[in-house]
């Protein structure tokens, strides 16, 4: 498949020139320049880069009803010699179509996720800040658009790159609830996929456990509430006895993080024993009566890594000294200097701009 060239067609208005990349709201800010294709007839077609603008979608729109939508979140980052490069996109491609296939989606060819995405970004490259802990958010995703309220799957899409500046993410530790009623993903459904349902149904039990001053819940199996499966929308890693535990991704209720796959590659490489397996609540509360559980953090790539320093089950309450944590802050450090080219890219993750 060869580079195909996208037609572009320049934001006469660009923010940029006045944007203050010191008040970047993630999530909030969008680029000049937004990537669309539209799926007709069993073929991708329409391809364009074009100013970022809203559009109009009928009312009977089939995504707007039964939720066939999915998406992806990446990070492209600039180094202090102004050099771009975006970190494992080639992952969230496999993924995203592993997403579209379980949503009775079509799935997308290489040219226009990535040849589209390197594009879109060397056209929006002013947008990211080289500052320590910066980055562009790039956010992929595909809607059914057909006009339509039978319950079938489209037979018309949009897929749709959206870029956006984003901070230092400075979050403060968080406190964490297992979750012991409501769940995230159960095996056989789409725990696996990034589509949008997962998301609006989380934010309920989230809601409940923030009345009681937590921040996130830790989802457990959907069938005991015995094992834990991720915090929030990140996957979670725990430092028992030494090692690293994270939960295995083999029931498909574990979404496959990039950051994960790479935070178990980089912990290793550090000399770190990493278990992928079902790790279950009775099991962390014993490891903390003995005063061998010492870490839990959460990995993704909108926060890369974030500490917790509560996590309680039910009324048996577990605190971490934040400031003397240690794996979580060198895998931190490890995976920003990867991205920001302080140290050799060993593992070719970088797709240089
Ligand atoms: C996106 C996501 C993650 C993290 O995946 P990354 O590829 O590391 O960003 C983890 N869990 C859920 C539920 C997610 O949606």
């Amino acid at each position: 498949m060869s580079t195909q060239k996208i037609p572009v067609t320049l934001n006469p208005n660009p923010k940029l020139p006045t944007f203050d990349m010191n008040a970047i709201a993630f999530g909030k800010n969008f680029t000049d320049h937004m990537l669309v294709a539209d799926y007709e007839n069993g073929e991708w077609k329409n391809v364009e880069i074009k100013p970022y603008a809203p559009f109009e979608i009928d009312p009977s729109c089939a995504t707007l009803h039964y939720g066939q939508t999915i998406f992806e979140g990446i990070k492209a980052y600039k180094n202090e010699k102004g050099e771009v490069a975006i970190f494992r996109p080639d992952q969230n491609f496999i993924r995203f179509n592993t997403s579209a296939k379980r949503m009775q989606m079509p799935t997308v060819p290489e040219w226009l996720f990535m040849d589209g995405m390197k594009q879109l970004i060397e056209l929006e490259k002013g947008w990211i800040p080289n500052m320590p802990e910066c980055s562009l958010y790039i956010r992929p995703f595909m809607i059914a658009s057909d006009p339509f309220l039978g319950v079938r799957p489209s037979s018309t899409y949009k897929f749709m790159i959206i870029l956006g500046p984003s901070g230092a993410y400075f979050s403060a530790p968080m406190k964490i609830l297992i979750e012991q009623q409501y769940t995230r993903a159960t095996p056989g459904g789409v725990g696996f996929a990034k589509n949008g349902g997962n998301y609006g149904a989380s934010l309920y039990p989230v809601s409940l456990a923030q009345a009681k001053g937590y921040d996130q819940v830790l989802w457990t199996d959907a069938i005991e509430h015995k094992y834990v499966e991720e915090v929030g929308m990140m996957n979670v890693m725990f430092v028992i006895d030494g090692k690293v535990i994270t939960p295995s991704v083999e029931k498909g209720t574990v979404l496959k993080g990039v950051t994960r796959n790479s935070a178990i590659t980089l912990l290793r490489d550090m000399g770190y024993e990493v278990e992928e397996r079902y790790l279950s609540v009775a099991e962390i509360v014993d490891a903390h009566k003995k005063g061998l559980f010492t870490e839990v953090f959460g990995v993704g790539t909108a926060a890369v890594v974030s500490y917790i320093s509560r996590l309680a089950h039910a009324e048996y309450v577990m605190d971490f000294d934040v400031d003397a944590l240690k794996v979580a802050p060198a895998l931190k450090k490890q995976l920003n200097d990867i991205r920001m080219g302080n140290i050799v890219d060993k593992h070719g993750w970088l797709l240089h701009i």
